[in-house]
């Protein structure tokens, strides 16, 4: 999965030139559509050059001649030996690699006249654009989010003039029936659009089977959520299992541009887990208390995990699951998947995608709940006026409701104030160690 992350560019040029195939620009969890018209979607920063570990090339061709099964067997006997600590190596170096170029698209958006003032994301999404928009067929986008995202999208014309925009009704809309309605008809406008784009034609088939990938997906990304994460042993040290859950983050955006191969890496990857946990290769966790750190989607501090595993507890990344992306798409021979669709993102969008204060509060709270967290780390991204104002009241419920302490911390770019970070978060997870402890 890294690999197709980080090799992302070769992938894309040659589904491009050779294929002819469109590229679709996408963000947050909407690539369906443009699978299912037979486009490429791309999460932009995947057509940049990565620096890629030293590792990981040589694990890909052997996986590639021996089968990931060989391959993951030949990992497990080097390990053993304590010869190599090849998965650990290669996500950090990986992890490492995708935060140095968030960080360069960053200062491409803002050199390029995105206001600083504007939250993280919005300045490397502009600047992922700005760096490589005119590989891009169209960009698809959903206008649901906070007033600066939608600034920002209007702003994206200049560089990728084919923009195709889908409406989300307000959440507030007293009739449901006309947001479904009025939702329907802005899905069917998009698909339009995208059909143009690509002369393909999007049948009801190409629509479920999308889905039904998709779904699947969903139940191994919430597999790993659930029922990895509230284990007691990990397959690997907390701060490796929290850099796959940033990757899955990153990753589920575009489903690395594939869907099918997405979805046997991840099915790899779980079973990996369980058979890891299984042999009792990886690290007792019992005793380590387990944090929900979130927003993380539009921009965090990489290195918080590590922190975060060095103070004692572990760190667990969810933020598609809190806004409701992780919700399967019904599929029968009875539905209408376009109006299944619709529903799905008008759900999405009740769950606080749409930054109402009230909805997202309760989306943190019914997570912190159902993952049974010890406690959550919440994420204030500068030049944020929307999600950062919930955390005095999710702070207040969050301790009230459930009993679980809440700390914020601040973020503008990756790499400042780590040591202020380590600062505030100390005093926080000693007294949760104690409170574990007593
Ligand atoms: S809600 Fe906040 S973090 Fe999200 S796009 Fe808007 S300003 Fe950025």
């Amino acid at each position: 999965m890294a690999s197709n992350f980080l090799t992302g560019r070769d992938y894309l040029r040659k589904k491009k030139i050779r294929e002819k195939k469109k590229l679709i620009s996408v963000a947050l969890g909407f690539p369906d559509l443009a699978f299912a018209v037979g486009a490429v979607p791309v999460f932009p920063i995947r057509m940049e050059t990565f620096e890629v570990s030293k590792y990981l090339m040589p694990l890909q061709s052997a996986t590639s001649v021996l089968g990931w099964d060989l391959t993951s067997k030949f990992l497990e006997f080097a390990r053993q030996f304590d010869v190599l600590k090849i998965v650990d190596k290669i996500l950090e170096d990986v992890i490492t690699s995708i935060n140095s170029k968030y960080n360069e698209m960053y200062d491409i958006g803002v050199s390029n006249g995105v206001p600083s003032e504007l939250c993280y994301g919005i300045n490397a999404l502009y600047g992922m654009h700005k760096s490589k928009g005119k590989n891009l067929d169209a960009n698809l986008t959903f206008a649901m989010r906070c007033g600066s995202w939608n600034t920002f999208s209007e702003s994206l014309k200049t560089t990728v003039p084919s923009q195709i925009i889908i409406d989300v009704p307000s959440k507030n809309s007293d009739n449901e029936d006309i947001a479904l309605k009025e939702m329907i008809n802005n899905v069917k406008n998009g698909i339009s659009e995208l059909e143009k784009i690509t002369g393909n034609f999007v049948s009801d088939n190409s629509l479920q089977k999308q889905f039904r990938i998709g779904n699947q997906v969903k139940r191994f990304y919430k597999t790993i959520l659930y029922e990895i994460s509230d284990s007691n042993f990990y397959p690997c040290n907390p701060a490796t299992f929290a850099e796959i859950l940033a990757l899955l983050t990153i990753t589920f955006q575009d489903y690395n541009s594939n869907s099918q191969r997405y979805l046997e890496n991840l099915s790899h990857l779980v079973k990996e887990m369980r058979e890891r946990i299984r042999k009792g290769v990886g690290m007792d966790v019992s005793h380590m208390p387990r944090l929900l750190f979130a927003p993380m989607y539009q921009g965090w501090e990489p290195e918080i995990h590590e922190i975060i595993y060095k103070l004692g507890g572990r760190i667990i990344y969810a933020d598609w699951d809190v806004l409701g992306f992780l919700e399967e798409i019904p599929i029968s021979h009875k539905s209408d998947p376009i109006e299944e669709y619709a529903r799905f993102l008008l759900n999405a969008s009740k769950k606080g995608i749409g930054c109402d204060d009230e909805n997202m509060t309760n989306s943190y709270l019914k997570t912190a709940e159902n993952m049974n967290i010890d406690g959550l780390i919440f994420n204030q991204v500068y030049g944020c006026p929307s999600t950062s104002k919930i955390y005095d009241k999710l702070k207040e419920k969050l301790k009230a409701e459930y009993n679980i302490p809440a700390i914020v911390i601040k973020f503008k770019k990756i790499g400042e104030n780590i040591e202020q970070v380590r600062t505030t978060l100390m005093p926080f997870m000693e007294r949760l160690i104690d409170t574990r402890n007593s």
